[in-house]
């Protein structure tokens, strides 16, 4: 008579292979992945944007249109004239004409600000190395894509549209959208 070990044992007791049925799970798991992300690409993703009327939401790390920035509680402007972004920039478009602060009618917080600030957007690559080097959060890049113009010169922003708000917001989509 045949002798039985104690492998044969546990491969009877075993049943299917377990390796058989977790290939067939994950086969099953990867198809309806495959599926799911292609019923969104469908659906989802190539719907028709009605622009201008509806813009094109933008991650939140977008880098568009910069901003310059005020203190809220005193108004005074953040940019104190320091140059450092225009030194990092590599398309050399920030030009800062910094001035000495009046004590009686300050424009900053500190000793100067900038009396001139201009980015020309037309030389802009936004990497953002500009607001990277700011050590006073004084100027951050947004959202805002729609900077096109007719005229060159009309590209060349100034300190007053750097601080002001932009007209419209881009609407911003989330991380999994
Ligand atoms: S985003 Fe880059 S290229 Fe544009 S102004 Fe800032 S540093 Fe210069
Ligand atoms: S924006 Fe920042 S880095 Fe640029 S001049 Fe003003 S304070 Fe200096």
């Amino acid at each position: 008579m045949a002798q039985i070990d104690e492998d044969d044992i546990i491969l009877v007791q075993r049943g299917p292979s377990p390796t058989v049925a977790g290939g067939f799970y994950r086969s099953f798991v990867e198809t309806a992945r495959g599926l799911k992300t292609t019923l969104f690409k469908v659906f989802g993703e190539t719907q028709t944007i009605q622009y201008p009327e509806e813009k094109t939401p933008v991650y939140p790390r977008f880098r568009g249109r910069h901003k310059l920035h005020t203190f809220e509680d005193t108004g005074l402007e953040k940019c104190v004239g320091c140059s450092l972004c225009a030194a990092a920039c590599p398309a050399d478009c920030i030009r800062v004409v910094a001035a000495e602060n009046d004590p009686n009618n300050r424009v900053s917080a500190g000793e100067r600000y900038a009396a001139v600030y201009e980015i020309n957007m037309s030389r802009c690559i936004f990497c953002g190395y500009c607001e990277v080097a700011c050590p006073f959060d004084a100027i951050t890049m947004g959202h805002d894509y729609e900077l096109s113009d007719l005229n060159r010169s009309d590209l060349i922003f100034t300190k007053e549209m750097l601080l002001a708000e932009p007209i419209e917001r881009t609407p911003l989509r989330t991380e999994d959208e």
